[in-house]
């Protein structure tokens, strides 16, 4: 099948999970044997279409319209179901961001399809595609495939293809103007809304202490604080303590919260759930406390603890304080 993914940019900038979008299709398109393009949408998109033509795709369509300027849900639907329509994609691959969640369910429905979301891998098996997604937080994957006539629609979740792995090429740049009709955009675009800026930026530090809901209670968090002093790290956590209000939610790492990659990062009671994973697994050193010999969080650490946390944490910050004198 051939393939289609859908490149994200706001005011003239990738969306980062794009890029690994790209990735996971070109790896499709090498397993299935089957040509990749890409596709970006905006009012002026000759440079970020030039900088794809530096990648290994067979086509980049510039879709351009003044109407596309700003992102509307009417305007990218009506915009890609006529590139669909001209490209004739079999899979149409895109990244799982907010924007994404927005319009791809309409885009599929619009051609009664459906979105397969959230996409965390894929097999290739007698030649048919399979995509791997989760259900119920994480607790179990399920496998699909697609019943339906092509065009089919999947996203892919952040982090699960790695934006590095993408490979470079040349390829032509194809400019496609859709016709949209103002009356078809229902929406009217604001000002974007802005985060405040974080007081605790996550991103840049060395060392990172991250705690999971391993340390039971918010009386108990002063333990791993200890851990993160003698070490001069910052503290983190994993989604559970932020949302119990244990930590501010600047300290959440993961797909929901802040990504990091500091040299050492130290998860001290924490399960390994994909979405935690997605924050953290780029760091140098990953070091791993866990009293569950099976948790997944092992299976990215370069080191692992198998024990209670509020018997090896204690004993690590004294061993540390020794070391240091
Ligand atoms: C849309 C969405 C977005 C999400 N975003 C994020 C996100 O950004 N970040 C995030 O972290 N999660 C996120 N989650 C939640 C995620 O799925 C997990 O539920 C969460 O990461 C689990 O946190 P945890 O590992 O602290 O807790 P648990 O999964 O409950 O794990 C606790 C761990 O502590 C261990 N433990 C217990 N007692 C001890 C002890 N005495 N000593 C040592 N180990 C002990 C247990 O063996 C267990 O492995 C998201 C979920 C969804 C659906």
């Amino acid at each position: 099948m051939s393939i289609l993914v859908v490149m994200e940019q706001r005011a003239g900038a990738w969306h980062r999970m794009s890029w690994e979008a790209l990735a996971a299709a070109q790896q499709l398109g090498a397993e299935l044997q089957q040509p990749v393009s890409a596709a970006v949408l905006g009012a002026d998109v000759s440079g970020l279409a030039t900088e794809l033509a530096g990648k290994q795709l067979a086509r980049v369509h510039a879709v351009e319209h003044g109407l596309l300027k700003d992102y509307t849900p009417d305007g990218y639907t009506v915009a890609l179901r006529l590139l669909i329509a001209s490209a004739k994609p079999r899979l149409v691959l895109f990244p799982h961001t907010y924007e994404v969640r927005d319009y791809a369910p309409k885009l599929a429905t619009s051609l009664e399809r459906v979105l397969v979301s959230d996409v965390v891998s894929h097999r290739v098996e007698s030649g048919e595609l399979v995509l791997v997604r989760q259900l119920f937080q994480g607790k179990l994957n399920v496998d699909v495939r697609f019943a339906s006539e092509p065009p089919c629609f999947a996203s892919v979740q952040a982090g699960a293809y790695r934006a590095d792995k993408v490979m470079a090429g040349s390829a032509a740049v194809e400019k496609f103007t859709p016709e949209i009709a103002a009356a078809a955009i229902r929406t009217k675009p604001q000002e974007l809304f802005r985060e405040s800026q974080r007081a605790v930026d996550l991103t840049g530090a060395a060392i990172i202490v991250s705690v999971g809901r391993g340390i039971k209670e918010a009386e108990n968090i002063p333990i791993v604080q200890k851990l993160a002093d003698v070490l001069g790290a910052e503290l983190a956590a994993s989604r559970p303590i932020c949302d119990g209000g244990w930590l501010p939610m600047e300290r959440q790492v993961g797909s929901s919260g802040q990504t990091v990659s500091p040299k050492l990062y130290l998860a001290v009671g924490i399960s390994g759930a994909i979405q935690h994973l997605v924050g953290m697994k780029g760091s140098k050193t990953i070091v791993a406390i866990n009293k569950d010999p099976e948790a997944p969080i092992f299976e990215v650490a370069d080191y692992g603890i198998v024990g209670d946390l509020f018997q090896v944490v204690p004993a690590l910050v004294e061993e540390i304080r020794k070391a240091k004198g």
